[in-house]
């Protein structure tokens, strides 16, 4: 017998009718600018009416570069509302990286910041479907093409009406947005969130032991909304009806802490370089009321805790997720077991990913494929389960490797769990570095170095960097008879890939530690590592 309850779809029509019926007075600033939901909801109809202008097919993929603005907003509910796909792209990948994405999500249009239009048009002769490219002018001084394919934001909003309009999705499993991550090998892969997944998402960000996100909060998401969807914050912060302030273009340190300080942010989230790139302006701003500082993707390390508890007087948060995860899977918190933690200890205790959020599950499995005791010293491969969790990529290919027979999503990160059910990431055993947030694939830097006729083999391992927290290093041997130097390496890279993947350390080896299986001993090139000096 089924339960006699509504059958309400969960979709993010829903979202925006909720803050337009609820917090129509509530806050939308990006950068100087302040607007109210008021103000944005019927704009949102008018991006719906402007996509029906287009002839943008039901179902087809809209591609955003942009950073974390209204406009941006607007975009991530007037396209999913209207039954299109929100497709965020992040700009700093590499060239044929982006070309890629844009080509295997067979964007049809694509709304770009002109800030960012420096970077996507010399792209977008590369893009095979995409018909137009509307800019959003936020202050960029890029000259505007003079093509037909090239529109306004603006004008094309003030040809349409923002009367009312019946948003119909009817189905909370349709897709509602896509995001690439990129791939360990081969090509960056795609994650297609549905409504239901974004709505269930938002609502579990709320949770009082995940950000307790309210009313009276005021949201500032410094991660930007083309990296996982800003983490869920600005749907989460459409749920409760806290003002959402945005950065727009201005991200430098200075400007950060200003917007935080005049806006009297009470929540924020960012990656760990960017909270490290904080410190220096930190005390000469009110920061009084910040109450959550979030740190995800990656570890919270405690001299970078303790500076924010010193300056700011409360300690970072961790979270762990992945773009497969919507992406917050756990939030670090304090239970009732650790009322005794001081210092250092209660620090750390929040610097590190914590339990799971509701409707998430996490085990930790041995290679041999058995479960291994929750004591918080056995590790193990990572799996996640949940409704907020991919079951498949999106594309050709759909990653069978990366989920088990019985529906888990294999992490590719090693970790451990107590009894508590607290997590800890203890190392990766997928072939990327991390650094400052954004992923660099270790096989695509090797594959690039040797693409080098002067270079015999190349194995790339990440290490720690206080800075980046983690960067490439490039173990080479050059081909018989060469010299060759770490700036030859450098300058062959130069174009090859994006720069910020080119490694300031470059180690000259006669030859690369093998395995008994004749692959790469990562393991023990990073030991020897210790002992060698960098070209
Ligand atoms: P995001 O950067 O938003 O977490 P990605 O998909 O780019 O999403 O990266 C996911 C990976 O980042 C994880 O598999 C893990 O290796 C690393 N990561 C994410 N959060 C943490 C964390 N809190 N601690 C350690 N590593 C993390």
């Amino acid at each position: 017998m089924h339960g006699l309850m509504q059958h309400r779809p969960l979709t993010i029509p829903t979202l925006l009718s909720r803050v337009e019926t609820n917090f129509g007075h509530k806050r939308v600033i990006t950068g100087e600018t302040t607007s109210t939901w008021s103000d944005v909801a019927p704009r949102v109809r008018r991006l719906a009416r402007v996509l029906d202008h287009l002839d943008v097919p039901v179902g087809a993929c809209v591609g955003t570069f942009a950073w974390n603005s209204q406009r941006h907003l607007e975009l991530y509910l007037g396209i999913p509302s209207s039954g299109r796909i929100l497709h965020t792209i992040n700009h700093r990948l590499y060239g044929e990286q982006v070309t890629f994405i844009v080509n295997d999500a067979a964007d049809d249009v694509l709304f770009v910041d002109r800030t960012i239009l420096p970077v996507v048009w010399p792209l977008v002769s590369s893009f095979a479907s995409v018909r137009y490219v509307v800019v959003l002018d936020d202050g960029g001084d890029f000259p505007l093409p003079d093509d037909p394919r090239v529109l306004d934001y603006e004008d094309l909003l003030a040809q349409q009406s923002g009367d009312p309009l019946d948003f119909a999705v009817d189905d909370e499993n349709a897709a509602a947005s896509l995001c690439y991550t990129s791939g360990t090998t081969g090509n960056p892969k795609g994650v297609l969130y549905s409504h239901r997944s974004v709505v269930l998402h938002s609502l579990l960000l709320l949770g009082a032991d995940v950000f307790a996100l309210s009313e009276r909060d005021v949201v500032a998401p410094i991660v930007p909304m083309f990296h996982v969807n800003a983490w869920g914050l600005p749907y989460a912060a459409m749920q409760c009806g806290a003002d959402l302030v945005l950065p727009g273009p201005a991200t430098s340190p200075e400007e950060l802490v200003t917007l935080l300080s005049r806006h009297r942010v009470t929540f924020s989230a960012a990656v760990a370089t960017v909270w490290r790139d904080l410190i220096p302006v930190l005390a000469d701003h009110d920061l009084g009321s910040l109450r959550h500082i979030a740190c995800g993707g990656g570890a919270v390390d405690d001299a970078l805790s303790s500076a924010y508890e010193r300056i700011i007087g409360i300690p970072l948060t961790n979270a762990w997720g992945m773009t497969e995860t919507s992406p917050v899977v756990t939030s670090s918190r304090l239970a009732t077991h650790h009322a005794g933690l001081t210092g250092e200890d209660r620090r750390l205790l929040l610097g590190s990913p914590g339990p799971a959020v509701p409707l998430t599950e996490m085990r930790v499995v041995a290679d041999d494929g058995t479960l291994q005791p929750r004591d918080g010293s056995t590790p193990g491969e990572l799996q996640v389960a949940g409704a907020t969790i991919a079951s498949a990529y999106f594309g050709a290919d759909s990653g069978a490797d990366s989920f088990t027979t019985d529906g888990w999503l294999r992490t590719g990160d090693v970790a451990t769990i107590d009894e508590w059910g607290y997590l800890r990431i203890v190392d990766r055993t997928k072939d990327l570095v991390k650094s400052g947030g954004e992923w660099i694939s270790s096989v695509a830097l090797e594959n690039a170095i040797m693409a080098d006729p002067r270079v015999r083999e190349a194995a790339v391992i990440g290490i720690a960097d206080p800075r980046w927290g983690e960067r490439p290093v490039a173990c080479v041997v050059p081909a018989a008879g060469t010299h060759l130097t770490g700036d030859d390496v450098r300058a062959h890279l130069r174009g090859r890939v994006a720069s910020w993947w080119i490694p300031e350390r470059i180690e000259l080896l006669d030859e690369i530690p093998k395995t008994a299986t004749g692959k790469w001993s990562k393991q023990t090139l990073r030991q020897q590592l210790g002992a060698r000096r960098a070209d």
